[in-house]
């Protein structure tokens, strides 16, 4: 029988089990000089941070089960191949924007990758005081990039179809996301669990049929809708910045799926940002922050709109290319209008996932700290409920919204 060396790591073992490892050693100096601390603050791995007086790096480890929950809820290693594969992919299709990849061991499930610092995470920086200039146009453009170049549009046949096949045996992630995403929320589940005074708002949830339904379809396309490979767990948590600087990390929930769930599932954590504001800022501040959110949310997706319409008039190379099939240099109305019919489609998608996004937030097992860490609970408790009113409109009504702006209107208003 064969049985696995994988053991987890603890700051004390780390130095001794690394030691050997060429390309630690080569950033770091001798084992014997590293400093290591864990910092995982995330539901699922251990992470660690190794110092030494010649750089540092982090080493991200998979347990086998998930920590959020503890050994009761038992969890494969492999997440870490997959997150590995996807960050080489994604890595690949908008460089610089993740954390590059130094090493990655199968068995002992760890990444050995770029520390960040000072970068901090998203979340932080959202209820704080400080702007981030050029974040808005950093995820746009990333989303452009990666959703583009991971499809039909960018890939041939066999690479695509290949990838396809790796990242559908990422079944335990998916099915977390499935579960999790699309379904706990809206039913009782005993992982379910909400800020004291939201009971009728999760009741509601439960008994509203067109929400329901909404997440019901929206969950069809996610499973049935290989458009793209996605970060799969793309929420403000998953992000890290500086002032100049924007990086994604966490890839392990990589899946073939719909190019709206990775804007959907980020917008739709700027959005319970932006409710979270009034919890962490007196009336004037929470407004002037609150605007500023919203506005990074508009660059989001008018920086998405513009990166994609470019690499679709210049990169189409594909399977879905069609440059022959359009003769779009002497009459290129036939692809665009192709072009605008995806991303009226994308857009209407990207709603409704920010819309169901929003509502497993509140009411399922993960929640964002943006609003976790209003301490008042009445306060947060308010914040939470015009989220989930802003979350039903997105959902069921994403046919009828028309652009970045009224929805950001409608936002406002509701606050
Ligand atoms: P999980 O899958 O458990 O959520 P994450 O990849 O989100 O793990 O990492 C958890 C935390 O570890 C992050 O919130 C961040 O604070 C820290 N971290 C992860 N990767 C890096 C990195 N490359 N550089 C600096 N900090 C990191
Ligand atoms: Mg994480
Ligand atoms: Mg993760
Ligand atoms: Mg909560």
């Amino acid at each position: 029988l064969h049985k696995s060396r994988y053991e987890p790591l603890t700051a004390r073992a780390l130095p001794g089990r690394l030691a050997s490892l060429k390309s630690m050693g080569e950033h770091l100096g001798p084992a014997t000089s590293w400093r290591v601390r864990e910092v995982g603050d995330g539901n699922l791995n251990l992470v660690f941070i190794v110092e030494s007086d010649s750089g540092s790096l982090v080493i991200k480890q998979a347990l086998p089960y998930a920590r959020v929950v503890g050994e009761s809820w038992p969890m494969s290693l492999d997440r870490t191949f997959f997150e590995y594969h996807a960050l080489t992919r994604l890595l690949a299709r908008d460089p610089g924007r993740l954390p590059a990849l130094i090493h990655f061991d199968e068995e002992q499930a760890y990444l050995v990758m770029e520390h960040l610092h000072p970068h901090i995470i998203l979340r932080k920086a959202l209820t704080g005081n400080i702007r981030l200039p050029h974040l808005g146009e950093h995820l746009g453009r990333y989303l452009g990039r990666t959703l583009f170049r991971g499809s039909d549009l960018s890939m041939n046949t066999a690479e695509r179809k290949s990838d396809l096949a790796l990242f559908s045996r990422n079944v335990e992630l998916a099915g977390i996301t499935e579960d999790l995403f699309f379904t706990d929320p809206f039913m009782t589940h005993p992982r379910n669990q909400h800020t004291p005074g939201l009971e009728d708002y999760a009741r509601a949830a439960r008994e509203d049929m067109d929400l329901k339904l909404a997440a019901r379809s929206l969950k069809a396309k996610f499973c049935n809708c290989a458009e793209t490979l996605l970060h799969g767990d793309l929420h403000t948590g998953s992000i890290m910045v500086t002032e100049t600087d924007s990086r994604v990390i966490d890839a392990e929930f990589a899946v073939y799926g719909p190019m709206g769930f990775d804007i959907g599932s980020l917008l739709g954590n700027f959005w319970l940002a932006f409710f979270a504001q009034k919890g962490h800022h007196p009336d004037d501040v929470a407004r002037d922050r609150g605007g500023w959110i919203l506005e990074v949310i508009e660059t989001i997706w008018e920086s998405f709109f513009d990166e994609f319409s470019a690499l679709w008039r210049r990169e189409r190379t594909g399977i879905l290319g069609g440059r022959e099939f359009f003769e779009d240099a002497q009459r290129p109305l036939g692809s665009e209008i192709a072009l605008q019919q995806l991303l009226k489609q994308i857009w209407q998608d990207t709603l409704g996932f920010a819309g169901i996004e929003m509502h497993r937030r509140i009411l399922g097992l993960a929640h964002a700290a943006e609003l976790e860490t209003i301490a008042n609970v009445e306060e947060r408790a308010a914040c939470e409920r015009k989220s989930l009113m802003m979350g039903r409109v997105l959902a069921a009504n994403r046919a009828a919204l028309p652009d970045i702006r009224s929805v950001n209107r409608m936002a406002a208003s509701m606050n």
